[in-house]
């Protein structure tokens, strides 16, 4: 009787433990993203101001084939921006979710080195590799 409850005290302190742990971790993430999508929309913004001051300036007295390069970079630049800003859009909702830190392919829990390397992670490391093998192997 006494030991039933001496153990079940203990889990309910171990649950505590573990529930706090995560919030603060989660807590760090969601800073972590939030900073980092708070300077990637700020970039992504200056990115489309030169982009248009460089129309204007560059059209007339630069020759069309460097302009034409110098805005495809610009492009490219800002298309992966916009792809990363929608994911880290996506790790914030995972982590509003309770979703977050969990590999999307099997469901495990994504190693804290991995996220704190890589916040927008959503596979572990070991899908993660399946999958790159796999997309060398396919070409996709
Ligand atoms: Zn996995």
């Amino acid at each position: 009787m006494q030991l039933s409850s001496v153990t079940s005290d203990f889990k309910i302190m171990q649950t505590d433990r573990a529930c706090k742990m995560e919030e603060t971790e989660l807590a760090y993430f969601r800073d972590q993203l939030t900073l980092w999508l708070r300077d990637l929309k700020h970039s992504a913004g200056m990115t489309v101001d030169e982009l248009l001051k460089a129309e204007v300036f560059m059209a007339d007295y630069v020759d069309r084939a460097s302009f034409e390069s110098d805005r495809s970079t610009a492009l490219r630049i800002r298309d992966r921006e916009s792809m990363l800003i929608k994911k880290i859009r996506q790790s914030l909702e995972d982590i509003e979710n309770g979703e977050y830190g969990i590999c999307e392919d099997c469901g495990r829990e994504i190693a804290i080195e991995r996220l704190k390397a890589r916040p927008i992670a959503r596979r572990c490391i070991k899908c993660k590799t399946k999958q790159e093998t796999f997309e060398r192997i396919t070409g996709a």
